[in-house]
């Protein structure tokens, strides 16, 4: 885990806040009860936050699994030291099954092929291979259809070298626990295990609450809940903001690299989609860009942060930088920056403070994209 406040190499990272973490982590166990369990969602490098750190915070403040996207998110996993159970939410290609039963990963299940093949090569190993069987209760992304979850199990059940370690289905409107949607896949769901325990299946852990779901339909709590963006301190809709109030996790800063006066209408930025205007103007230069997940359809309507108030992001956006401008205004005069100053791009400064979910909405998109975007190129400090 890094420990410096931030990189050597570059004036721009993300800055992680592991007290936020602990404590969003702690106010998910703290809706389950005791013999209820909390996966911890880490897919995506743990929403762009880092999945090793992550995963050891969250291990300590009462996770009891982890799932992940990928097998090779599973395998860094294990390879970081991780010993909690790993749960891989989809069924992988025939040609993981190796590495999930070298790293001790349980794949979803739900095609027969995929089962008898797993079971196998578990078997041939001396092994048992665990699994979480899928059901498909109505969002139609994956697993076994609802109606069919007994014949499955009969179909794969035989077999020695397998072993159904939970069963699960995903929500597809977990924000509106009211809806009927969602009413009929919470009913298909707890139907379907009642139909395996009556035909004298056990379905393991039983689990199928998302962030959204743990937190506005506790009914549903099961055996389990997969809790994922609201670990990292962001909330999924409206609704739950004022249910579970969580604390953002991740931050994003940088230095200023390069400031400038250009003349009255000289351009800024690839295509010049900026032109100096008649007052002064100082160009503040960002070493962060659309490789790092600052999304290039912000330019020019994005604002950061430089001493506690909002500054607005001019010109386009590029791959690697972007430029700021500090406007001179007599009502409100503001020191301009120096090479070096701190700007936020995400995060509080004083009393400002600009969220994923600002800059998202002005994408068109969710809070969880933005973060996994801003995950895949910076350094992450933890703090
Ligand atoms: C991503 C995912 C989750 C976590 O969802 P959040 O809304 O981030 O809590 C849970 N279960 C499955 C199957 C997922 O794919």
């Amino acid at each position: 885990m890094q420990t410096l406040s931030e990189p050597p190499t570059r004036w721009a990272w993300a800055e992680i806040n592991t007290g936020a973490l602990r404590r969003n982590t702690r106010a998910f166990k703290s809706l389950i009860g005791a013999r209820q369990r909390l996966c911890c969602v880490v897919k995506a490098d743990a929403y762009g936050h880092g999945a090793a750190s992550c995963a050891k915070v969250m291990h300590a403040a009462g996770a009891d699994m982890f799932a992940v996207a990928t097998v090779l998110e599973g395998v860094a996993l294990r390879e970081a030291g991780q010993k909690l159970p790993i749960l891989l939410l989809s069924e992988p290609p025939a040609g993981a099954i190796d590495a999930l039963l070298e790293f001790d990963i349980m794949p979803s299940v739900y095609s027969p092929e995929f089962a008898w093949a797993y079971g196998e090569r578990a078997a041939s190993l001396g092994k048992v291979g665990k699994y979480h069987m899928a059901i498909n209760t109505g969002m139609n992304r994956i697993g076994v259809h609802y109606t069919e979850v007994v014949d499955f199990r009969r179909s794969v059940d035989f077999h020695a070298g397998l072993q159904c370690d939970g069963t699960f289905t995903h929500f597809a409107t977990a924000d509106e626990p009211d809806g009927w949607d969602h009413q009929l896949q919470c009913k298909r769901f707890s139907e379907a295990v009642a139909c395996l325990r009556d035909a004298g299946f056990d379905p393991g852990i039983v689990h199928c609450d998302n962030t959204p779901g743990s937190i506005l339909n506790p009914a549903m709590h099961f055996d389990m809940i997969r809790a994922g963006i609201g670990l990292y301190g962001l909330q999924p809709c409206e609704r739950t903001r004022a249910v579970l109030p969580l604390e953002p996790v991740m931050s994003i800063k940088a230095r200023v690299t390069h400031t400038c006066h250009p003349a009255m209408g000289e351009g800024v930025g690839y295509g010049f989609t900026y032109r100096v205007p008649r007052t002064r103007v100082e160009i503040c230069t960002l070493p962060i860009g659309y490789a790092d997940g600052l999304p290039r359809v912000l330019s020019n309507r994005m604002e950061v942060l430089f001493n506690g108030r909002r500054m607005r992001q001019v010109g386009n956006i590029c791959m690697d930088q972007c430029m700021v401008a500090i406007s001179e205004n007599p009502m409100h005069p503001v020191p301009e920056a120096e090479v070096g100053d701190l700007m936020t791009i995400v995060g509080r400064d004083g009393d400002a403070q600009i969220t994923l979910d600002e800059l998202a909405s002005m994408c068109q998109t969710i809070n969880y994209e933005l973060a996994c975007g801003f995950g895949m190129r910076l350094e992450k400090i933890y703090v």
